[in-house]
């Protein structure tokens, strides 16, 4: 008798625990969303702007893929064994988005792509794919306009006399949309406005400030005063950026440095404040999360998706949320 009791408390012990995962509560959509990796500052306002639109109206299971592309396979594979209705999901590598969406339309799970933008091509692969992200191109014309100010406003920023506008770069990752277009537009739009200007170094520091404070440290010991500018393709790198020229005396005494970034994150709004960055964009962390949301949400009831039920602007396939150009100015409004 004791055997049997035994035997049922084992048996209704683990029964119970199927069942209750078996019976799928139709009405609570189930998400999981995995980040390319949790130590963004970026990507972890995506993150808690995500959590905050989910609140209520679904289960989420969000991970962080430690930026290894592999782990993230891994993630991609354990969402559909749990069997969740959608998936948001933020590329360690874009260019291997075409394969999980391969995973993903095999078990017919959606997916919402967000802030790493998949080729072409792979978005095509399945109709059940959306890409939630910003203009890249327009954060980099953005950030060159509020430094082209400046340099028309500003005669004793040409340091030499020569007429030329010298400048040093730091790149986001190689490969990323952002990384790539902002580059390029930037330049393109100084030259477009009539500004001469002479690129004296570049180079990834990988988003990442602690990396850009080495990179610009390593540009001070070899030009010096010949840098007149620093273009940054986002807030944590343009912060970076600051620390090193601080320690070479900027910022104080009169020894300034127009320093512009992207984002418009809270450390960032705080250095607009202090006066030692000159600028940045909006990277609308909050509407990007929103948008993914909202989508995820039908794609999980399997509802229609268009510019109407998601409440944003849709091209295709695709939302583009606005950037907007955050100065001296008008900073304050971004400030929470
Ligand atoms: C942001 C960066 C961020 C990157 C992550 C970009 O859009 O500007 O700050 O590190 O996305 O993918
Ligand atoms: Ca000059």
């Amino acid at each position: 008798m004791k055997k049997i009791i035994q035997l049922l408390i084992c048996l209704t012990s683990i029964v119970i625990p199927v069942a209750a995962n078996g019976i799928k509560e139709s009405s609570t959509p189930q998400i999981g969303c995995a980040i390319y990796k949790f130590d963004d500052t970026f990507m972890s306002g995506v993150r808690n702007s995500i959590l905050n639109a989910v609140e209520g109206k679904a289960k989420i299971t969000i991970v962080d893929s430690e930026n290894n592309q592999a782990k993230q396979n891994e993630d991609v594979e354990l969402f559909i064994k749990l069997g969740i209705d959608c998936m948001i999901l933020n590329p360690v590598d874009r260019a291997a988005a075409g394969v999980e969406i391969d995973k993903a339309k095999a078990s017919q799970i959606p997916i919402v792509f967000v802030n790493r933008q998949p080729f072409v091509d792979d978005m095509e692969k399945w109709d059940k794919v959306y890409y939630v992200g910003a203009r890249a191109k327009e954060s980099g014309i953005m950030s060159a306009q509020i430094l082209a100010d400046y340099w028309k406003t500003h005669p004793e920023a040409d340091r030499n006399n020569d007429g030329i506008l010298q400048y040093v770069l730091l790149k986001g990752e190689p490969g990323h949309q952002d990384a790539e277009q902002r580059s390029e537009a930037s330049t393109e739009y100084l030259k477009k406005d009539g500004i001469k200007i002479q690129k004296l170094a570049e180079d990834t520091a990988m988003w990442d400030q602690v990396k850009a404070q080495e990179k610009m440290a390593s540009f001070l010991a070899s030009f010096g005063n010949g840098i007149e500018a620093v273009i940054a393709n986002n807030d944590d790198m343009a912060l970076g950026a600051i620390e090193a020229l601080k320690a070479d005396g900027y910022f104080s005494n009169n020894k300034y440095m127009p320093v512009i970034g992207v984002d418009a994150t809270a450390p960032a709004l705080q250095a607009l404040q202090e006066g030692t960055l000159l600028g940045t964009v909006l990277n609308d962390a909050h509407n990007q999360a929103n948008a993914a949301v909202n989508i995820a949400l039908l794609l999980a009831k399997n509802e229609k998706i268009d510019s109407v039920s998601i409440g944003y602007e849709m091209e295709g396939h695709y939302v583009w949320i606005p950037y907007q150009k955050v100065t001296q100015k008008n900073y304050k409004n971004f400030l929470e």
